[in-house]
């Protein structure tokens, strides 16, 4: 039979319209708005709830695929089982472990974040995963928390300038970041119960920043709720987090993802903003009993509630929409590559962010780098310990770690030193999460006078002592799902130390944590390298440091106190941290990290009230070890001559030294009166900048009205006093060298 021409052109328009939401070229929203149409309600329910523990499921009927996640934030981990955290046991499933993002952080170079984000996107996508978990921006409010390693410090604004070229970096690629955790998770411990309370000032100034950024400035096209409650509601269905703030406030349009397991009620999640759920327990089972997905919280549970009209399907079509979007931004993105895994570029990118990220924090005497010296000892049990292994989500499978030992032994060898190696102590001999294992057999039966007594005698004979501690990722160290029990180091660090110098001057200790730490001995090391997690690069970055293959140029994300009580969060008892009977009340206010330290020297506390909330800031009985921003090099650089002219901030900043080196010029502001209790000063701004030896280069910042706001917690917006204002221009938050006046 034949058809008519006109017959045709419907059919063919029929078809053309019936399969919008696969056309590539068509606008995202009519693509959103037609697949919608096309899907039966328990469609709907399907796609916004977990099919196993790392996806969703699409609709195969409409060939819109699964969608994958995968953690995050340091590499793309190992596959696991379909509904079990025990791997899948493949052998495919490694990658390259980037450095911890709080050695990112400490690069104080955006650049950075961005090669961070494309690099780990391009493993995501060769490992065929279109959502990474992160990256991480809650803020370093206790250096008890177990998880701060997987974060960017304690400073908003430096955390929203790191997360933005790490989502861009990312996204770029046709891969999806969320980040997490939303909101307030800045502790393990108790993170499934704790409700937080704090003034809206804090949440807006401190708390949230970073999280905006995310999403207005990166662009994020999904975000993790958090764990922990805010207002008594939890945060993955918090009406006030995902509804008035995010959603209205910023404009989110992606997918609110559920932490694992963080949704509990069904009624919360449909009316509060949550899009899908993930982690919730089952028994394995697909459906049909009473564990399986269907019967997630926005699964059946859903569907029943929609059957008895107790809800319409309003919010669920809300709910479709932001998960469509975030399908066709990833799974359904034509654009997007393949990926690579491992490749050269990687492993630069790895080794290029940790040579960025090493602190250096004393070196007393220039013995770093190393020079002229003929024996080196290596002590301590860091120095081979694999430490992509652990830490909770975040571990890894690694194609490969070098080890700190491996790192410094190769490089001594070419530079004509002999190395060798004593353990010092017995930390954590455990090597294994979640059914990866190191492989390594960490087992010492010797005691702890045996283990010092080698290593004194080591040290006895040695040019040069390396001691390569800190933490690990054990439970209770730097590990998700605990705090740490303590702010010392453990396993007898210091004692061992201290013995070391007795035996030998020439101490460096290079120390692996993503938190800070006491540091009794800090006297007796001649230097002092905080080198983080650095994931599959480790010994190369830490040798290229050590032997000034790389002029260190990291800083600090977060202040070091002396000890934990100096720590404004660990003042006011049970109800301040870890909570008491589940309420957690965060009494320092905005006074985090540097905020506090700055009022080193005040004879008074500050007493003010923010809505009805009423706050009493003792000062500091001590000042910072090592102050937010800080950072050595081996060469030297002035910053001076600041002057303000037509709204931009120009400074002087010279490498006064012999060697080229690249330092982070940073700019904090205060205003000079203030109509509400102000910091000493905060953050604005900051440049890294790279220098040869005697050059110098005006940098200029221009000065814009948000740089200088304040959260006014009547008016519920940021508000600007008008006036004169400090701008104090350094290297550190307590090295200010150069000063100018701006009047707005
Ligand atoms: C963690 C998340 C992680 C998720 C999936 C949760 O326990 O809090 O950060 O992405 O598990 O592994």
């Amino acid at each position: 039979m034949k058809m008519s021409l006109l017959a045709i052109m419907i059919a063919v328009s029929a078809a053309v319209s019936a399969q919008v939401y696969l056309d590539f070229n068509a606008p995202l929203e009519k693509r959103v708005e037609d697949a919608l149409r096309h899907m039966t309600l328990e469609e709907k329910i399907a796609i916004i709830h977990a099919q196993s523990k790392f996806s969703s499921p699409g609709v195969a009927r409409l060939g819109i695929p699964e969608l994958w996640c995968t953690d995050g934030p340091h590499g793309i981990r190992a596959e696991v089982k379909w509904d079990e955290w025990e791997q899948a046991g493949q052998t495919n499933d490694y990658c390259t472990a980037f450095p911890a993002l709080t050695c990112l952080a400490s690069t104080w170079n955006p650049e950075m974040a961005r090669l961070y984000g494309e690099v780990i996107g391009e493993e995501a996508l060769y490992r065929k995963k279109n959502v990474l978990l992160g990256p991480g921006v809650n803020i370093y409010r206790t250096p008890l928390n177990g998880r701060n390693f997987e974060y960017m410090g304690e400073d908003p604004y430096l955390s929203a300038q790191m997360a933005v070229p790490y989502i861009q970096g990312v996204q770029s690629k046709g891969v999806a970041t969320c980040v997490k955790h939303y909101a307030l998770n800045n502790q393990e411990d108790g993170r499934h119960t704790v409700n937080v309370s704090l003034s809206d000032r804090a949440l807006y100034e401190i708390y949230l920043p970073a999280f905006k950024a995310a999403v207005q400035e990166g662009k994020s096209w999904s975000i993790m709720g958090a764990y922990n409650r805010f207002d008594g509601q939890y945060a993955c269905h918090n009406h006030r987090l995902l509804i008035d703030i995010l959603r209205k406030e910023w404009g989110f349009d992606g997918a609110v993802i559920s932490d694992w397991g963080g949704c509990s009620n069904t009624k919360e999640a449909i009316a509060n903003g949550l899009d899908l759920e993930f982690g919730s327990w089952t028994d394995g089972l697909t459906d049909g009993s009473s564990n399986a997905y269907d019967n997630y919280y926005m699964a059946t549970p859903y569907l029943k509630l929609i059957w008895g009209k107790a809800v319409g399907t309003m919010e669920l079509d809300e709910k479709v929409r932001n998960v469509l979007r975030l399908i066709f931004r990833t799974s359904m993105n034509p654009k997007k590559a393949f990926g690579a895994m491992v490749s050269e570029e990687h492993q630069k990118a790895a080794r290029t962010i940790a040579d960025e990220g090493i602190v250096l924090l004393k070196n007393e005497g220039g013995i770093l780098p190393i020079a002229g010296k003929k024996k080196i000892v290596v002590i301590g049990e860091n120095a081979i310990k694999m430490m992509t292994v652990g830490g909770g989500s975040s571990s890894l499978k690694a194609r490969y770690e070098i080890s700190p030992l491996d790192g410094i032994k190769s490089r001594a060898l070419r530079a004509g030193c002999s190395v060798s190696y004593t353990r010092g102590y017995v930390g954590d001999i455990g090597g294994e999460y979640n059914g990866v294992h190191s492989g390594q057999n960490l087992a010492d039966k010797r005691t702890v006078e045996e283990l010092t007594a080698e290593a004194v005698e080591a040290a006895k004979n040695a040019d040069l002592v390396i001691f390569v501690g800190g933490l690990n990722k054990a439970e209770h160290q730097d590990c998700e799902g605990v705090d740490r029990l303590q702010y010392d180091l453990p396993y007898g660090q210091d004692a061992l130390l201290r013995n070391l110098k007795a035996a030998n001057p020439n101490l460096v200790a290079v120390m692996l944590s993503g938190n800070a730490y006491s540091m009794p001995w800090l006297n007796d090391v001649a230097a002092l390298v905080q080198a983080w997690y650095i994931g599959s690069e480790t010994g190369h970055a830490i040798a290229d440091v050590l032997f000034g293959d790389v002029n260190p140029s990291g800083h600090l994300p977060f202040t070091i106190m002396p000890s934990l009580e100096d720590y404004p969060s660990h003042q006011y008892g049970a109800i301040g941290y870890p909570g008491e009977d589940n309420e957690e009340v965060y009494k320092e206010d905005i006074f985090v990290g540097y905020r506090y330290a700055d009022l080193f020297g005040r004879k008074k506390a500050l007493s003010y009230k923010t809505g009805d909330m009423d706050f009493r800031i003792a000062p500091p009985k001590h000042k910072p070890l090592f102050a937010f921003g800080f950072g050595l090099s081996y060469t030297t650089f002035e910053i001076a001559d600041a002057v303000v002219k037509d709204n931009v901030l120009s400074v002087k900043v010279t490498n006064t030294g012999d060697k080229a080196g690249k330092t982070v010029v940073q700019m904090y502001v205060a205003p000079k009166k203030a109509s509400v209790v102000r910091p000493v000063k905060e953050l604005k701004a900051f440049r890294k900048v790279l220098l040869k030896a005697g050059e110098s280069q005006v940098v200029k910042i221009p000065l814009t009205e948000s740089m200088f706001q304040y959260w006014d917690v009547e008016k519920h917006a940021f508000v600007t006093d008008k006036g004169s204002y400090q701008l104090m221009v350094g290297d550190a938050s307590d090295h200010i060298t150069a000063k100018a006046v701006y009047n707005l």
